[in-house]
């Protein structure tokens, strides 16, 4: 008799977590038309990665940065989400 040598439930087995992987698709959570990004704070916006806001409506990137091919990429990263999430609060607020 064998059978009760076999555990019913193997709490010793590994469980497989999903990596963390799980990232935010979007580097600019939050970002909204007229808000920054959520991981864009005092210490550093997320788009300049410079302790000033390059936010595309609030002045975007300094010249100093307009040479800087990463700092560019994520500028026109941020307009993006832009386009794809604020296109109707962008509209809605041009009237007035
Ligand atoms: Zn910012």
């Amino acid at each position: 008799m064998d059978a009760d040598t076999k555990p019913e439930v193997n709490f010793e087995a590994p469980v497989s977590k999903p990596a963390a992987s799980t990232k935010p698709s979007t580097p600019y959570a939050g970002l909204t038309s007229n808000a920054c990004a959520a991981a864009c704070d005092a210490k550093g916006c997320a788009i300049s990665l410079k302790p000033y806001c390059a936010h595309p409506t609030k002045g975007g990137l300094h010249p100093s940065q307009m040479s800087d091919p990463a700092a560019l990429a994520r500028a026109d990263a941020a307009r993006a989400e832009l386009d794809r999430d604020g296109l109707e609060a962008a509209i809605s607020k041009r009237k007035r």
